[in-house]
Parts: structure tokens; C-alpha cells; sequence
């Protein structure tokens, strides 16, 4: 259609501006007090250990959904979080509620947790997660912290003594979106992830060219188990990703095949049932 010219241009940019500034804080009002209001939901989408199809955790991922309803994806009220400072009370509830729930688990399930880069600004980081796991009475060794590339891109020191903190305090710590980043194997080299998580960006169009993400995945996968570090691959949806994933040996692997993110009520469901795996039961069966 016809190229906007002059005024014209110049009022539609605004237009876009307004409309973008206005759906920001309409998701930032959303954010406040949005515990109380129910308006945000901790979901739990479960971690499979290859060898025996098991559960072995869930990790939890925030859903909001505003006054009228609509769900806001985490991609894009996360940042909405971080820029607003809200991150750091949304971060510490989170960890809270879902250790909340993975104590009616059975002991040997752990939980994962996301942790914002932004969170590590605050000083008090460490101690304040000590303390919500003292008053939990919840065994340390049960929680994973999953945290980005991107964090390890600022404040060095800072981040490394807060990680091996977190360490000490015997939580795990893993790699998350592995590959997607701005990916420096000397982060790997220099800080001690207990896990790696391979982004599902390696397994998005497998079908078309199996050779070529099963060589990547493979690399990495390697690459992790020498380094000493369990690897879970995201994003699994088809039976013949997982069967490919199966002959190479990764730890745990996590997608929609398995289970999507689900409600607390859900999650304790499938641990009851376990995972309904058709293709080792097909697999078996052929
Ligand atoms: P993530 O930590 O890498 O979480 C995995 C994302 O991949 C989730 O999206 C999940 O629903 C999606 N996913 C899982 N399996 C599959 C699959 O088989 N296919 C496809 N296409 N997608 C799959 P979600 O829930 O929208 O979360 C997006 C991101 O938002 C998360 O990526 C995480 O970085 C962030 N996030 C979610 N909850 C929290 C939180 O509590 N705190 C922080 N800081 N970030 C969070
Ligand atoms: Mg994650
Ligand atoms: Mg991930
Ligand atoms: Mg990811």
C-alpha cells in the first residue's frame, strides 16, 4: 500500500510509541501485587532422566494473565520485571512458592527455578535464597538455579563469587539456553555449572536435516560430560528427536512430547500416572 509521507510518517511513529508505552504499563500494573490477585501462576513442566523415563524434577515457569484475561508470555513481562526493579520480590516468591510445591513431591525430584541476570545486582542475593530454603527446611540439593549466558556478560567478580556461594550453599547450578547466547566456552572454562541445558534451537528443524543437528547436538552433549556437567536437552517434541536424543546419551530431556507446563495440580497427576512415553512403549514393541 501507499508509502506514508511526512506528517503522516511522523504521527503513525508516535502512534506506535504511545501504543507500545501504554501496553508496557498496562503490563507493569499487572505485575504489582500480581500474587495477591492471582493474576500471577507458577506452572511446571517436567524434566524426563533418559535412561529410566522418569521424572526427575519440573521446572517452573511463570505465567500472568491481566484483569481481562489475556495471558502475557513470560518473554515479554520478564523484561517488563527486570527494567521496573519488580524482578527481585517476583524472583524471591517464586523460588519460595515453588519449593512450596516440590515439597509435596517425592524426595528425590528436584525443582528448577529461573534466576534473571538482574537478580544478581542485589547483593543479598545468596543469603536471601539461604534463608528461604532454612525457613522451607527444604534439602539445598533439591533446587536448581537455571541462569543465562547473558549474566555472565557483566560484573564478573561480582556474578562468580555469587555462584560459588550458591554453590557452597549446595545448590545446583545450570547453564540455560546453552548455545543461544552470546556463547563464550570460556565462561564454561571459568565458572562450574553442575549442568548444561542445550536450547531447543538445535533440535528446531531436525526433520529437515538430521545429520546436521545430530552432529551439534552430539558435540555439545560431549562437551558437557567432559567438562563434568549433566546435560539436559529442551524443546524435545517428536518421537524421532527423542529417539535420535536416546542413542546419544544425554541426561534429561524436557518438551512438549513429555509434557507441556502445567498446573501444581496437573504436575502431582503425572507423577502419580508417570509420563505416558508411547515411543520407548512402541519402540519396545516393534
Ligand atoms: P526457559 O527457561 O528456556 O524455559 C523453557 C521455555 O521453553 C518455556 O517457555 C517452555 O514452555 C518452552 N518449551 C518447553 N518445551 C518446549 C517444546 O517442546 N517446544 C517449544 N516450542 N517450547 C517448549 P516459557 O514458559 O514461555 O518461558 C520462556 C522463558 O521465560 C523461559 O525460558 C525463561 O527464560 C523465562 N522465564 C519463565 N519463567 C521465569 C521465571 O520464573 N523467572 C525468570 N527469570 N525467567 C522466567
Ligand atoms: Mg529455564
Ligand atoms: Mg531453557
Ligand atoms: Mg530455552
Amino acid at each position: 500500500h501507499a508509502k506514508l509521507s511526512g506528517r503522516d510518517a511522523v504521527v503513525a511513529y508516535f502512534d506506535d510509541l504511545d501504543i507500545e508505552r501504554e501496553r508496557r504499563r498496562m503490563i507493569e500494573v499487572a505485575l504489582r501485587g500480581a500474587w495477591e490477585g492471582n493474576r500471577l501462576e507458577l506452572h511446571f513442566q517436567p524434566l524426563i532422566k533418559l535412561k529410566n523415563r522418569e521424572i526427575v524434577s519440573f521446572e517452573a515457569l511463570l505465567r500472568l494473565t491481566t484483569d481481562t484475561g489475556e495471558q502475557i508470555p513470560p518473554n515479554e513481562f520478564i523484561p517488563i520485571a527486570e527494567q521496573t526493579g519488580l524482578i527481585h520480590e517476583i524472583g524471591a516468591e517464586t523460588i519460595r512458592r515453588a519449593i512450596d510445591i516440590a515439597k509435596t513431591w517425592p524426595e528425590d525430584l528436584f525443582v528448577s527455578v529461573n534466576l534473571s541476570p538482574e537478580q544478581f545486582r542485589r547483593h543479598d542475593l545468596v543469603s536471601r535464597i539461604d534463608s528461604i530454603l532454612k525457613e522451607a527446611g527444604f534439602p539445598s540439593h533439591r533446587l536448581e538455579l537455571e541462569v543465562t549466558e547473558n549474566l555472565l556478560l557483566r560484573d564478573e567478580e561480582r556474578v562468580s563469587d555469587q555462584l560459588s556461594r550458591l554453590n557452597a550453599l549446595g545448590v545446583s547450578i545450570a547453564m540455560d539456553d546453552f548455545g543461544t547466547g552470546y556463547s563464550s566456552l570460556g565462561y564454561l572454562w571459568k565458572y562450574n555449572f553442575d549442568k548444561l541445558k542445550v536450547d531447543r534451537v538445535f533440535l528446531e528443524g531436525y526433520e529437515f536435516n538430521q545429520d546436521k543437528h545430530r552432529d551439534i547436538i552430539e558435540t555439545i552433549i560431549l562437551l558437557g560430560h567432559k567438562m563434568g556437567m549433566e546435560v539436559t536437552v529442551e524443546g524435545v517434541e517428536t518421537a524421532s528427536q527423542d529417539e535420535m536424543l536416546d542413542r546419544l546419551k544425554c541426561d534429561q530431556l524436557q518438551g512438549y512430547l513429555f509434557g507441556r507446563p502445567m498446573s501444581a495440580n496437573d504436575a502431582a497427576t503425572l507423577l502419580e500416572d508417570g509420563v505416558q512415553d508411547q515411543t520407548v512403549s512402541e519402540r519396545k514393541s516393534a
